[in-house]
């Protein structure tokens, strides 16, 4: 479709002067994403963290000459053939423009809303109807405030229905997608507690999603959920109300009965009044509730053909993720097994040019061919490799027969196999190397084999430390201090085990004052990676003082013995004003100056000039819990008198700090002139902070599954016995990697596809046991022990100790995997 610069200046009504006449046919949004710049329609977009503004010089470079703005350019004359269409709000423009795009149209459109499921049905819709309908859908789950104005542009003539989902996750929102999407049919999936944050109730969510249909003549929902059934009630929208029930024999769609077998269901249901049965290829109860909506629906629209159950019968999975992996010969992997059509290898395409850091890597894409897609496959191919194209591709390896037959499109490096067993067998396989790859195929090619055989094996069992979520929790307790209060992260003992190097170089990046660790050499570490900001060694040994002065490491001084030593080696080596750190006890009893020191202290510093006091600080014993408080304030009366002591004494003016974690947490109004943040900084509140986020995930992968007959034993000396006929999954993590031996026995628990399972038997050395029995599971699959769903905090509850011993137990082989989002 294609709309004139005119056009859409008067959609969004935006006065601003054009310079000339273009026609636009895509939206973009996202300044990676450019392929055809001249037909692009540049939308700056504010949020939170970013600014589209930013992004117009490098735009204008790439020939993309028009641009929606709610703020021109400095300067307008390097943009001397650009339209800069001025207006209040972008992103309220592209969705104004999406919504007069649809009203254009007038066919079926099918609006899915709700909590979980709403991309599985669309999905299933669309292999359920796309024999029958020339269907138009959300890209994966583009279902945003921007997702849903960026699908339904994609509608064009030759449409005979549309699938789109929408999500939100503030009120006001649907009022904004209602329009856009304008639905003729709802589907309502289910509502949970997701996304909730910003809303008052579940009832109110709930009537907020329901808007959606406020003009729709047909809504699909479970009639059996008593609260949406309630909230249709209240939004006055019953009369279009199509059930569906396992209880009620009077509803639309009645189901009689669900019968699970092995690997298939068995649906028995009446359909007005008339008997049928479906059957399907599932057996998880997420994906039965996903296709009954989908069969009501069916039954509304009537779509002509009769063979129904067939199609039921050849649904498949879903697969949703890009996933990004090592390969083998320094190859990086993207594997998409989303469905194949065109717009989502654009989709894939473009993740693929974000991904690529090295610009060295050539980009190579493994393609099969595209099936179910309505359009000949001579024009297909040819816009398939104009896109590849557009995206830069240096190489393509197609498979299957119409990608041979109509390869010639493709202007670049090419390959094409009958089959992917022909690929995989030929001499061009083994020789992959220093290449971004995308993979992308239908489900009928198996593309999982080209997978597995690229992908680089490592050692199961890793730490990820999730680097955006430190920079999160960072910003977290800078939020709650003053602007000028400066911060000390304590990065000792290894990062508390997630490995100080990578935090301390991204906490540096993020301006964090001062680092701190526990002995002089983990300080030299970091200084040999080039870490370069302020860093106090908490325990400096009286051996240590070379590694301290060759470092620039600042001391933390505890006793008189040790800041005498300190004097001594800085005039001995004709050192002056050397910054150290003087730590009071103020009660917790472990190093430290007593109070009553103060004044020798000040009798001892002025007789010299070799080191100069930084800072004074002293340390809480009990800040994380109230039953402490008074103890607290006291420590911190303490301290202050001390400190003002010593600052008198000594006549010149140090940094004051004393809270910790909990400490900012729960005392801030005693932030003084710095804190000390531990174990905040890597998500775990001591005082039950929701605003954290996890950082650490120990993860690992399922070596093997066993059948065990009732009445086996397990393990090292026989310590459990399975009561029945079980399923034993063998993880390659022992107490030599940190698992703790008392986590045995069904004491712990570890995640695997999002189930809890129990150990089972002792744990050994480098591996144990879980009991997975009557769960699906397979071998290879990925087993957490800790982490966004299972947080550490019920690990050590479970133990009976603290979060700090289980991070900082993780061994040292336990391979660091770091990421960002
Ligand atoms: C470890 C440590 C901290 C950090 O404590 P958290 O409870 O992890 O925030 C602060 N100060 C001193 C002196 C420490 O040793």
């Amino acid at each position: 479709m294609e709309y004139s610069i005119r056009e859409v200046a008067k959609i969004i009504g935006s006065k601003s002067n054009l310079l000339h006449e273009d026609t636009i046919t895509m939206l973009l949004t996202d300044s990676r994403t450019v392929s055809f710049p001249e037909q692009s329609l540049f939308f700056a977009l504010r949020t939170k963290t970013n600014d589209g503004h930013k992004y117009i010089p490098e735009l204008y470079k790439l020939r993309v000459r028009n641009f929606v703005v709610s703020e021109m350019p400095p300067s307008t004359d390097m943009y001397a053939d650009a339209n800069f269409l001025l207006v209040k709000d972008p992103l309220r423009a592209l969705q104004q423009l999406a919504a007069h795009h649809r009203k254009k149209f007038d066919i079926p459109v099918i609006g899915i809303t709700g909590s979980n499921g709403k991309t599985i049905v669309k999905e299933f819709l669309y292999q359920l109807l796309h024999t029958e309908f020339n269907i138009v859908r959300s890209p994966r789950s583009f279902n945003s405030q921007l997702g849903v104005p960026l699908s339904v542009w994609q509608i064009n003539p030759k449409h005979t229905l549309g699938i789109f989902e929408a999500g939100i996750s503030q009120p006001d929102e649907m009022e904004r997608l209602q329009p856009i999407i304008a639905p003729t049919i709802g589907i309502i999936t289910n509502i949970g507690e997701a996304h909730q944050e910003n809303f008052i109730s579940t009832r109110q969510k709930c009537l907020e999603k329901l808007q959606l249909f406020q003009d729709s003549e047909a809504i699909i929902y479970d009639g059996d959920n008593a609260f949406i059934a309630n909230c249709i009630e209240a939004a006055c929208l019953s009369h279009k109300a199509i059930a569906w029930s396992r209880t009620d024999s009077e509803a639309p769609l009645f189901i009689k009965s669900v019968d699970k077998q092995n690997d298939r269901t068995t649906i028995s249901c009446t359909l007005l009044g008339y008997n049928r049965k479906y059957v399907i290829p599932f057996t998880d109860d997420a994906s039965i509730e996903n296709v009954i909506h989908c069969m009501a629906l069916m039954l509304y629209l009537k779509p002509t053909s009769v063979n129904h159950e067939e199609r039921f019968l050849h649904l498949e999975p879903v697969a949703m993720r890009l996933e990004v992996k090592q390969g083998i010969n320094n190859c990086l992997l993207i594997n998409d097994s989303y469905n194949s059509d065109i717009n989502s290898l654009g989709i894939a395409l473009d993740f693929l040019q974000t991904r690529q850091v090295d610009k060295a890597m050539k980009r190579t894409l493994i393609l099969s061919d595209i099936l179910q897609s309505g359009t000949l496959p001579k024009s297909l191919y040819k816009k398939v490799a104009d896109l590849v194209q557009r995206k830069k591709i240096d190489r393509i390896i197609g498979i299957g027969r119409d990608l041979k037959e109509y390869g010639v499109a493709f202007e670049m490096e090419k390959e094409f196999y009958p089959s992917t067993t022909d690929f995989i067998q030929s001499p061009s396989f083994k020789n992959f190397q220093d290449e971004i790859i995308l993979i992308k195929g239908s489900r009928r090619f198996h593309f999982e084999q080209i997978t597995e055989l690229l992908e680089k094996k490592v050692h199961e069992t890793i730490l990820e430390v999730n680097l955006d979520a430190i920079v999160h929790n960072f910003n977290y307790y800078r939020s709650r201090l003053k602007p000028e209060t400066k911060m000390i992260c304590m990065v000792k003992a290894y990062g508390y085990g997630a490995g100080s190097f990578e935090l301390a170089k991204t906490l540096q990046e993020h301006r964090c004052d001062y680092l701190a660790v526990a002995v002089a050499d983990e300080g030299a570490d970091l200084r040999r990676t080039g870490i370069s900001i302020p860093i106090i060694v908490m325990n400096p040994e009286f051996g240590s003082f070379n590694a301290l002065f060759e470092n620039q490491l600042e001391p933390e001084i505890y006793s008189f013995r040790l800041l005498e030593a300190m004097i001594r080696e800085t005039e001995r080596r004709g050192i002056t004003s050397y910054p150290i750190h003087l730590k009071i006890d103020s009660g917790m009893h472990r190093l430290g100056f007593q109070p009553k020191d103060m004044q020798a202290i000040c009798d001892c510093l002025k007789l010299q000039s070799g080191v100069a006091v930084r800072s004074v600080f002293s340390h809480l014993a009990g800040s994380d819990s109230s039953v402490f408080d008074d103890f607290t304030l006291k420590q911190i009366e303490t301290f202050q008198k001390a400190a003002s002591q010593l600052e008198q004494g000594i006549e010149y003016p140090v940094l004051k700090h004393i809270l910790n974690s909990a400490g900012i947490e729960r005392f801030a109004g005693y932030q003084m002139d710095m804190v000390r943040l531990g174990i905040g900084l890597y998500g775990v509140s001591a005082s039950g902070q929701k605003g954290l986020r996890n950082v650490n995930t120990l993860k690992t992968t399922i070596l093997q599954i066993q059948e065990v007959p009732a009445g086996d034993s397990i393990g090292y000396s026989r310590r459990s016995y399975v009561k029945r006929d079980s399923r034993i999954a063998i993880i390659p993590i022992g107490y030599a990697d940190g698992l703790d031996r008392h986590l045995g026995n069904g004491a712990g628990q570890v995640l695997i596809n999002g189930k809890r399972c129990p150990t089972i038997g002792n744990i050994c050395m480098d591996t144990c046991m879980i009991d997975v029995t009557g769960i699906e599971v397979n071998e290879g699959d990925t087993v957490i022990i800790f982490g966004d769903e299972l947080p550490v905090s019920e690990l050590s509850e479970t133990l009976g100790t603290i979060s700090y011993e289980i991070l900082t137990s993780i061994s040292p082989r336990v391979k660091r995997v770091y990421f960002r989002e």
